[in-house]
């Protein structure tokens, strides 16, 4: 793991040379990537710099945009910012930051199920490709979005053969595998995708050996809901410590957008962008209505990696992750599967008290697989 933990340690140092700060997985970095520019996440998981952001923030924000605000300040070092304007915060920071910085918005349709949405969301993509040209001056041609698409869907094909190996005894913990999730947004690819190929390796001879599941064997747990961002780590940590199995998340931080690759009908530019439009789509958040999408993909999950708990995490004054905490229970009672909902900020004051109600429903899962 030590070239993941070398990455996390210098996540919060920018690109040097072109680059764009982008602040949701719905942007398909393929696009950044053809241009010539390095695309960085700019969410980030720091409690202090969440106080530096009220200066310019209500102090009720979601912790995720005042962390990130506070984080780079009123200019983010970055030749561009694409900000998708999913949420309320998200577009309020955009037109923060539309003063100084370079912002291109884009338009999330509510719902990705219609002909009218995926056509809108279309349009949001080429938009995007000329707002890049137009900043770099430089035309995004066909060889080089290929090169782009085949790069990133190779990452996307490691990390599906990672997750495979944790549908039995797990040979990696599931912090370490959200951290490898989210260093794919901070590595390059060929330092990222050689280091995965360690940790496959690894896992394979260890499960023909036999010592998978020792030290991991407590009720299998899935984390859903809110990003989880470093160094905000505590969530993972706590479901661990408590003697439960982090079999894998479903975060946009983690693995969820890591599932589908872009999968073009031929490699013209139009080709490519419908493949790189329709697979954002597929993001399964809840800024996007409806939840059954996802919903089937969780559905899939607990069948396949054979989960006996949801852990479902929500961002203090995010409604869309609070609403889609009252779905899930509602499906979930259905299914008969036990979900804990944990609505927490960045602070580790509440960490005890997570703790109780974390080591509770272990305890319970428990005792529901000894009956
Ligand atoms: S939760 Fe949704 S809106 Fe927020 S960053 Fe992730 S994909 Fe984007
Ligand atoms: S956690 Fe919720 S409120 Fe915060 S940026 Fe994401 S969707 Fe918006």
């Amino acid at each position: 793991m030590s070239p993941f933990y070398t990455a996390a340690k210098h996540m919060l140092r920018t690109p040097d040379g072109p680059s764009v700060g982008y602040m949701c997985e719905f942007v398909p970095v393929e696009l950044i990537v053809a241009v010539g520019a390095t695309p960085y996440r700019m969410c980030t998981g720091l409690q202090e710099t969440t106080f530096s952001a009220e200066e310019y923030l209500p102090q009720t924000f979601c912790p995720l945009i005042k962390s990130t605000m506070g984080a780079y300040g009123e200019k983010p070092p970055f030749d561009l910012v694409v900000i998708p304007a999913t949420c309320d915060g998200r577009k309020h920071l955009g037109e923060l930051y539309s003063d100084d910085v370079n912002v291109h918005m884009m338009d999330v349709p509510i719902t990705g199920e219609t002909v009218h949405a995926r056509m809108l969301w279309m349009k949001e993509v080429q938009r995007l490709r000329k707002a890049l040209q137009s900043t770099f001056d430089k035309k995004i041609t066909a060889k080089g979005l290929k090169r782009a698409i085949l790069e990133e869907n190779g990452r996307r094909e490691l990390m599906a053969q990672l997750l495979e190996q944790r549908k039995g005894d797990l040979t990696l913990s599931g912090s370490d595998l959200m951290l490898v999730a989210l260093m794919s947004r901070y590595m390059d690819v060929d330092r990222w995708s050689k280091a995965v190929n360690v940790l496959i390796a690894s896992g394979s001879k260890r499960k023909t050996r036999k010592e998978g599941r020792t030290d991991r064997s407590g009720p299998r747990i899935l984390l859903t809901g809110a990003p989880v961002i470093l160094p905000n780590w505590k969530i993972p940590l706590l479901i661990e410590e408590s003697g439960g199995a982090l079999v894998l998340d479903s975060l946009c931080s983690g693995t969820r957008t890591m599932w589908q690759t872009a999968e073009p009908s031929g490699w013209s530019i139009q080709e490519m962008m419908i493949a790189m439009a329709d697979r954002q789509m597929m993001s399964l958040c809840p800024c996007q209505i409806p939840f059954d999408a996802a919903w089937a993909r969780i559905r899939t999950v607990i069948e396949d990696f054979q989960i006996d708990g949801i852990i479902h995490h929500v961002l203090q004054s995010c409604h869309p992750f609070g609403v889609e905490a009252t779905l899930m229970r509602r499906r979930m009672e259905e299914l008969d599967v036990p979900l804990l909902s944990l609505e927490t900020d960045y602070s580790q004051e509440d960490v005890e008290q997570l703790r109780t109600r974390i080591e509770a429903f272990i305890e319970m899962l428990e005792g529901r697989s000894n009956r």
